[in-house]
């Protein structure tokens, strides 16, 4: 769907049509339908960056198979799930969102971005197994992972995910399996809930067009979008402008100027995939399997062997790898987004990074260089029996980390979603890797009340946004009721 509608002086601007903008302008019409919203977005189709179906694993960080949530065994062995608890959670919120716009009528055939998939963690070698095991104790001990099952029995783990036993040795193996895990097509669902957008009263959606200019005014913010085919700028005045352009957000907020972005800096890591299309291991497989991090990588790219359903076809994908780029956008980035992204105000900063996370620089070195047969080596771990004639490399999306200066540390590389907001409010900004950029639910509560704490979605937020529940067992037993969705 390309688009090109101008609304003068909205309520408010987004940048972007990834599934973040995406989400939160389909939430802020329907809590509010007299809002007016106009959105940008610089490539000519919605959602292609980040979002796109092949450009992320779907997983959605629900909280389950992702070991990099419960990273350690506490003194007495037990395992902290506390993190898996709260990522769990957030994505339920997004599930429920979903459910709703397809109850109301939003969106449609909710198979085209939304399909249950087993969610597995898979470990091999003793203290991994132990490791596993004590994890599955403190997981399912909470009512969200009660359903989940733990098994060394290698006939048990072949009924559920039968690709890892193939070819595989003698060495320990346990898995922890749950049902109710999903694959999300983030670009589906955003294209679905913008669509809906651009048809409601007071509404437009203007893609091709890149913000090249954000600036105070006295009421809020002008922002200059360029018509990449005409050449043509526009300006345009909002109360509020919300920065969800992914890798294109960092720019831009060095551009509004706001002290909050000062010192902030980004790194881009691109990411690739191997696929596989064979319909006879395809269909052998019906899982998201999730392993532990691999030497020094960093948690976002801990390997997992996905079923991808995208565009009503069922893909196997294993990944991600690393590669180098000084792009932050994979459509609309250029190869200077990087250099020209370095300021006085980060400088120091990233030098620091560098030198006090060499581990992170072997891990991206080594991986740039790295050969199809490396690749195969470690999809091998996952699944013994792979040969490199059914696997294809392509390209995923480009993650940039956040890079930002800390009290008595020269500086931090982020690997999740650094949200970033002025003092009024009246502007807020998306950073970094995003593995938590569906949990919808709590920040986008709490930003709903900030940001627009006269609107009519106070009084509606019960139906749509039911992040103000206090029972938080209530509220699971509400998603689970709602949660067939296809
Ligand atoms: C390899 C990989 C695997 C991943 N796996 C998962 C996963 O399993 N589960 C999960 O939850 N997340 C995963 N993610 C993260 C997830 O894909 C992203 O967090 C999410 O898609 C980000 O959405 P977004 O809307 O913030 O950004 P994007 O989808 O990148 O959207 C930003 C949009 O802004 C536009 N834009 C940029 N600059 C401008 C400008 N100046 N003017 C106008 N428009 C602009 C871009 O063109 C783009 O369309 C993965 C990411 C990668 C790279």
């Amino acid at each position: 769907m390309a688009s090109s509608t101008h609304i003068e002086y909205p309520d408010v601007i987004l940048i972007g049509s990834g599934v973040m903008s995406a989400n939160l302008a389909a939430l802020l019409k329907r809590l509010d339908p007299g809002i007016r919203i106009q959105l940008y977005e610089v490539t000519d189709g919605l959602a292609q960056e980040s979002s796109d179906g092949w450009n992320n694993a779907g997983t959605g960080h629900a909280g389950i198979c992702e070991l990099s949530y419960t990273p350690k065994r506490e003194a007495d062995g037990s395992v902290n799930v506390s993190k898996a608890i709260e990522i769990f959670e957030q994505f339920e919120y997004s599930k429920q969102f979903w459910s709703y716009t397809v109850a109301s009528g939003m969106t449609e055939r909710p198979k085209e971005f939304i399909n249950p998939v087993q969610h597995i963690s898979f470990v091999h070698g003793e203290s991994q197994v132990a490791f596993l095991k004590a994890r599955h104790a403190g997981m399912a001990a909470h009512h969200f992972f009660r359903e989940m099952e733990y098994s060394t029995d290698r006939a048990i783990i072949a009924g559920w995910a039968p690709l890892l036993l193939e070819g595989r040795g003698d060495v320990s193996i346990a898995t922890t399996k749950m049902d109710a895990g999903t694959d999300v097509n983030f670009g589906e669902i955003s294209r679905k809930l913008l669509n809906w957008l651009d048809q409601q009263e007071g509404c437009g959606i203007a893609s091709g067009h890149r913000v090249v200019g954000l600036k105070k005014s006295s009421t809020g913010w002008d922002v200059r979008a360029k018509n990449l085919a005409t050449g043509e700028v526009r300006e345009n005045r909002t109360k509020f402008v919300f920065v969800g352009a992914g890798g294109g957000s960092l720019s831009l907020l060095q551009k509004s100027g706001i002290p909050e972005a000062k010192g902030l800096g980004g790194f881009p890591i691109g990411g690739q995939w191997l696929i596989c299309d064979n319909p006879e291991i395809v269909s052998q497989h019906q899982a998201k399997v999730y392993g532990q991090a691999l030497a020094a990588a960093p948690t976002m790219a801990v390997p997992h062997l996905d079923t991808r359903i995208l565009d009503g076809k069922k893909t196997l994908l294993f990944g991600p790898f690393a590669a180098w780029t000084t792009k932050f956008l994979h459509k609309k980035g250029s190869i200077t987004d990087l250099p020209f992204s370095v300021r006085p105000d980060n400088l120091a900063t990233l030098l620091n990074i560098g030198i006090r996370n060499l581990d992170l620089v072997r891990y991206l070195v080594q991986q740039g260089t790295q050969s199809t047969a490396d690749r195969m080596e470690v999809l091998r771990i996952f699944y013994p029996a792979a040969q490199a004639k059914d696997w294809k490399l392509i390209d995923a999306g480009i993650r940039v980390q956040a890079i930002k200066k800390t009290d008595g540390q020269a500086g931090i590389v982020h690997y999740g979603t650094e949200v970033i907001t002025n003092t009024n409010h009246s502007i807020s900004a998306l950073l970094g890797a995003s593995p938590r950029c569906l949990g919808l639910g709590e920040h986008r509560a709490r930003s709903h009340k900030k940001m627009f704490p006269a609107t009519a979605g106070q009084q509606r937020g019960t139906s749509a946004d039911e992040g103000d529940d206090p029972d938080l067992r209530r509220r699971h037993q509400a998603i689970q009721e709602r949660r067939a969705l296809p």
